[in-house]
């Protein structure tokens, strides 16, 4: 087994992979800026390098510094958690090179995956079904013929977009001309790629997603579905688990497994979905890491996905389907530091006053912050994860609604109470719900 890793990331995730290594026996290293020398992450691991200035791209994107700090340390291999890094090929290749372990899938994979067109005709090919649309590269004038043939409102999608960016919905044919030119810089701006595509826009879907899990070997279970519909701006706010009949998880898992195995999947990975309103479901894309939701599939199924992670990259074969059950129902709330009074826009400042929920039968909270600690508007504004299990789901949203109602954060602005008002309202109770939630609540 590795005798000590490193993992190129921050905030809660840092410290999810961290706990994981030290219960496994093994060794950590942290990576951190110059802004985040008092990070919890920076604190909880064995050893922890400096790599460079607050913004991303000095530090947490810095490859070079990275993979130098993990050479200094003698670290066998990286955790590179989700986002900056963990969808970056070159970044896997560059550790592979080194003699590191990449926790995670190839570097062809990720390239395979990262560009949604290609990962779309991959799936098409392997009779998967997926969202139907382009299958090349489109321009306005290509992207005009493909709406005018599956018909409005379609979407226009950046090709390596994430996290919600490089998406937007064309209701016409005189809206494709702005909406391709708005998409294309985006991709540009964030993900240095400016190609797009054109799907048909699904109404009122839900975003159904399936856990894989694959080993060096080739064998690939999954892990049951996750329902992330409550979105805003297309980015998830609260996902939760189990959502689907026993007959329908069998058959959407069955192709979750024969998509990952087209794509020779390794370590742990998600397939997402779109489904309609009959049940039919549609290939969205694939993110090859783990993913901010990880938590409640780990409470309904008891499976430690970061430790099979670290177990799968050191060559350990995969569980078997068998050993996968469910039990119980688990919920997700993201807690931003953000303000919904005012659209939602990120808050900053130092927490003055914490009081975490974090006790009770079946209750958990995943997060890096402390009281007296500063929040910075360089990243990502998630603060916390509170997750909840019960018995039933009415069990976990009364044991969630007391966890929320228990959370005290002073010094920034949070998305708590809006969380709540989400737990408690009609549609939401009814579980019958879809990516319109959010846009209706309001
Ligand atoms: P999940 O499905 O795991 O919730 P998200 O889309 O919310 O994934 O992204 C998880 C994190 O990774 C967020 O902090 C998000 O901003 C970031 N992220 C996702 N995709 C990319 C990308 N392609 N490039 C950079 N950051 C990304
Ligand atoms: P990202 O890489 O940013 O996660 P996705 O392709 O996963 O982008 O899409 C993000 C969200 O946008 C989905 O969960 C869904 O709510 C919405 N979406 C994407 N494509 C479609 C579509 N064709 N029809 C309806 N909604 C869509
Ligand atoms: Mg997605």
């Amino acid at each position: 087994m590795f005798d000590k890793i490193l993992i190129a990331n921050r905030g809660e995730i840092a410290v999810r992979v961290i706990r994981a290594a030290r219960e496994m026996g093994i060794q950590t290293v942290a990576v951190y800026s110059e802004a985040d020398r008092d990070a919890l992450h920076s604190q909880l691991a064995d050893e922890a390098v400096c790599i460079g200035p607050a913004k991303p791209a000095d530090s947490y994107l810095n490859m070079q510094n990275i993979i130098s700090a993990a050479v200094l340390t003698q670290s066998k291999a990286i955790h590179p958690g989700f986002g900056f890094l963990s969808e970056n090929s070159v970044f896997a290749s560059m550790c592979e090179e080194c003699g590191i372990k990449f926790i995670g899938p190839s570097a062809e994979t990720i390239d395979l995956l990262g560009n949604k067109i290609h990962a779309k005709e991959l799936m098409r090919k392997s009779g998967v079904p997926v969202v139907p649309g382009t299958r090349a590269e489109a321009d306005p004038i290509s992207a005009k013929a493909e709406a005018a043939k599956i018909g409005y409102p379609v979407m226009l999608k950046a090709a390596a977009g994430g996290g919600g960016r490089g998406i937007r919905i064309a209701r016409s044919e005189d809206e494709i001309g702005a909406l391709a030119e708005a998409v294309k810089k985006e991709g540009e701006l964030f993900f240095g790629d400016g190609s797009f595509y054109v799907e048909k826009y699904i109404e009122n879907p839900r975003h159904i997603e399936v856990q894989v899990l694959g080993d060096e070997y080739g064998n690939i279970i999954h892990l049951g579905e996750r329902n992330c519909s409550i979105q805003r701006r297309h980015q998830k706010m609260l996902e939760e688990t189990p959502c689907l009949t026993p007959k329908l998880r069998a058959k959407l898992g069955d192709v979750a497994v024969s998509a990952a195995k087209a794509a020779n999947y390794k370590n742990a990975g998600t397939v997402e979905f779109l489904m309609d309103k009959n049940d039919d479901f549609y290939f969205m894309e694939m993110n090859t890491r783990i993913q901010v939701e990880h938590p409640i599939t780990e409470m309904v199924t008891g499976i430690d996905l970061v430790k099979r992670q670290i177990l799968i990259a050191n060559g350990e074969k995969n569980l078997s389907q068998k050993d996968v059950k469910l039990s119980g129902h688990a919920i997700e709330c993201r807690i931003n530091a953000e303000s919904p009074e005012k659209n939602f826009a990120p808050s900053c400042g130092e927490i003055t006053f914490l009081l975490l929920p974090s006790g009770g039968m079946g209750l958990r909270v995943d997060s890096a912050i402390y009281q007296g600690l500063r929040i910075t508007p360089h990243y990502d504004s998630m603060l916390a994860k509170v997750v909840a299990h019960g018995e039933t789901r009415e069990d976990a949203i009364m044991k969630m609604r007391r966890a929320l109602y228990e959370f005290v954060i002073e010094g920034v602005e949070t998305n708590i109470d809006y969380q709540m008002r989400i737990l408690g309202s009609d549609e939401f109770l009814s579980g019958k719900y879809d990516t319109g939630f959010l846009g209706r609540m309001g």
